[in-house]
This record gives C-alpha cells, sequence and structure tokens, in this order.
C-alpha cells in the first residue's frame, strides 16, 4: 500500500505533465476498440506487455477471465458483471474487438486441476463451475506440441471455453454475423513475459513476434 502512495507521489511529480494533454481530451470521451478481458491476476499487466495508454483498452477482470454462459434472466449472480460490460462495450462504445486473456501458473486453473475442494471459499467455487471443462472437448481445435503442464494447458483450453461462451450471448452474436466483431484469444507466458495469440489453421496458441502480428493484421484487414 505504501507503495501505491509513492507510486502516486512519483506520478505527480514526474510523468503528470507528459500526460496532461491526453487525460484532459479523455475526460471528454472515451473510443477504446478493445474490451480486454483478463484474470484478475497482479502479475497480468496489459498496460505493460502491449504498450497501452489511457483510453486505448476497456477492461474487465475476474479470477481465472471467466464469461460464464448467456443466462436471459438479468438476476443471475455471476453474469451479471460480465453481461454489463458486454452491453456497455459494445452498445455504448462499439467495440470491434474482444480479447480473452489468459496466463500461465494461473491460480484459478491450478485449483481446478487439482480438484481443490474449496470449501472455505464457496463463492469461489462456485464462480470457477464457468471454468467446468473437459479438456476433450477442445482436442480437435488445440493441440499441445511444446511442454506445457497441466495447468497452462487448462488455461490455454479455459480461453477457448470461455470465447465459446461469449458467443452464447446475443448481442455477441449479433454483432459478429453483421460483421462488426472479432473475438480473440491471447496467452501471457509470465516467465518469459510473452504474448500468444490462438490460431485456429494451426490449432495452437503462436507467440506474438513479427510474424504472428503481421499474420493477424492481415486477417483485420480483410
Ligand atoms: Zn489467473
Amino acid at each position: 500500500m505504501k507503495k501505491l502512495l509513492k507510486g502516486i507521489l512519483e506520478f505527480r511529480q514526474n510523468v503528470l505533465e507528459d500526460y496532461k494533454e491526453t487525460f484532459a481530451r479523455l475526460a471528454l470521451t472515451q473510443t477504446p476498440d478493445v474490451l480486454f478481458i483478463a484474470c484478475s491476476d497482479s502479475r497480468v499487466v496489459p498496460n505493460l506487455f502491449a504498450s497501452t495508454n489511457p483510453g486505448d483498452l476497456f477492461v474487465l477482470r475476474n479470477i481465472g477471465n471467466l464469461v460464464p454462459p448467456y443466462a436471459s434472466d438479468t438476476q443471475e449472480q455471476g453474469s451479471q458483471s460480465v453481461a454489463a460490460a458486454l452491453e456497455f462495450a459494445l452498445l455504448k462504445l462499439k467495440v470491434p474487438h474482444i480479447i480473452v486473456c489468459g496466463h500461465s501458473a494461473c491460480g484459478a486453473m491450478t485449483a481446478l486441476c487439482s480438484q481443490e475442494k474449496l470449501d472455505a471459499l464457496p463463492h469461489l467455487r462456485a464462480w470457477l463451475n464457468a471454468a467446468n471443462v473437459t479438456p476433450e472437448k477442445f482436442k480437435d481445435k488445440l493441440e499441445f506440441k511444446s511442454v506445457l503442464s497441466p495447468v497452462d494447458q487448462l488455461s490455454q483450453i479455459n480461453i477457448l471455453l470461455q470465447i465459446e461462451h461469449l458467443k452464447t450471448y446475443p448481442l455477441v452474436q449479433q454483432r459478429i454475423q453483421e460483421g462488426k466483431l472479432v473475438l480473440h484469444g491471447w496467452w501471457f507466458d509470465i516467465a518469459k513475459a510473452d504474448v500468444y495469440a490462438f490460431e485456429e489453421e494451426f490449432k495452437k496458441f503462436m507467440l506474438i513476434d513479427e510474424e504472428e502480428a503481421a499474420r493477424i493484421a492481415r486477417k483485420l484487414d480483410t
């Protein structure tokens, strides 16, 4: 906590001047082109690994970067926060991209892999139901050629599951059909600070290097 206070003072003294115009402009409106759905994990830092600036990303974070399947009942607990973020991002901000970003060594995936009972954490246990996935379900879509731990394999499978869940929302379906929305799966490897993107044709997450970045950019242009 004291580090945060020190950081605010450092920002005010050394950085704020460079951002004054940016924040004055952003106070009037925001026009991010991405809804970024990530895990709450403190080590997942999109502003750093994607060099984003204020106003670039509309962010939804929760444990395990989960998107509970669509529920028409607006009182349904759990899906409210995600559904509200989707409504705002798609109807108000009209973002054309949603990125579901998982990561290595995810605590939520570790809990699922170890079949931890989580008796003392009933809400967390209930929340993780949205990540209850049978890995076999995605064996045709994702092949693991590199050596990935079971937890990391599950975190990549979980990204594909959450993208499937996104498609259960009528609003998301409609935007995709209209050609106004593209869904992406990213995976952040904490140890190397590398970011990977899911490529359906290769059935794997590809390191976003210059070649992969160019491949993604080409697809965006078509
Ligand atoms: Zn996590």
